[in-house]
């Protein structure tokens, strides 16, 4: 019989109860990854709100004692929803900046000392296509996902001596909580993400689970740096 691929890997997952989050933790297991996971509510291992600035250490603390060390870190807990700029509400603005980003930047900076112990340290973060383009009525959504993206790109810099990579994957429209009610009330908006995808058809949780594993796995070891969009072509078709 042989190995799974992610054997041995241990990691942390947040907005793990749901979506993309849940498929990546199914993902990982079934490649024989020990995965902690986290999220608001759920059944996960550790209930947290990520934007509790003390989150991260519990986090952290929670895996190192669990298995001694961390090989892998997945924040994929965000949060999304239309605004336009005219009468934009300052506090959502804030809101969606601490799901989305300082929250990412207190648990990496967190797993950073564990990660540098590990063989094969990966941080992969979830951007989105809104991290390379902008998305009418997404102003704070879009900008959380530019920072993370640019987040992950300048830690891939700092941390390549230490042996870590640092990718952002940046999914297209996929079909998850987080976008059902848009999809639901507004079902042209959803046969626009279908047509405007290559594939002809919405990415379904684990299209991304399944390039976050890859991105964890050894097959991954010479990539660092990127933004990954995946999307089913939806830049293909302007
Ligand atoms: P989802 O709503 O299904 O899952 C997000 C999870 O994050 C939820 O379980 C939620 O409880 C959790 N979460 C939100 N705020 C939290 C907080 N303060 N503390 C702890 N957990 C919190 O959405 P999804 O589509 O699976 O999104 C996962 C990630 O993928 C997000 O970062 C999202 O921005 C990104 N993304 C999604 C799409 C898409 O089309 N669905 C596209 C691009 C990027």
């Amino acid at each position: 019989m042989t190995t799974p691929r992610l054997y041995g890997r241990r990691g942390i997952v947040t907005g793990a109860a749901s979506g993309i989050g849940a498929a990546t933790t199914r993902r990982l297991r079934a490649d024989g990854a020990e995965v902690l996971t986290s999220d608001l509510t759920g059944d996960i291992d550790l209930l947290l709100d990520v934007t509790d600035p003390d989150s991260a250490r519990r986090l952290v603390e929670q895996a190192v004692a669990r298995w001694g060390g961390l090989d892998f870190v997945v924040p994929c807990a965000g949060i999304s929803a239309f605004c336009p700029i005219e009468g934009h509400d300052e506090a959502y603005f804030e809101r969606v900046l601490a799901v989305n980003v300082t929250a990412v930047f207190r648990l990496l900076r967190e797993a950073i000392g564990p990660l540098k112990r590990s063989p094969a340290g990966r941080i992969v973060t979830i951007g989105s296509i809104a991290s390379a383009f902008g998305d009418a009525g997404l102003v704070a959504y879009a900008t959380s996902k530019h920072a993370v993206l640019g987040m992950t790109r300048a830690l891939a810099g700092e941390l390549g001596a230490a042996g870590i990579t640092a990718n952002c994957v940046m999914p297209g429209a996929i079909d998850t909580p987080m976008t059902a009610p848009a999809f639901t009330t507004m079902p042209e908006y959803r046969v626009h993400w279908e047509n405007k995808a290559a594939l002809g058809r919405l990415g379904q949780p684990e299209d991304i689970a399944d390039v976050i594993a890859f991105l964890i796995s050894d097959d991954a070891r010479f990539i660092t740096g990127q933004g990954l969009l995946v999307d089913g072509g939806a830049m293909t078709r302007m």
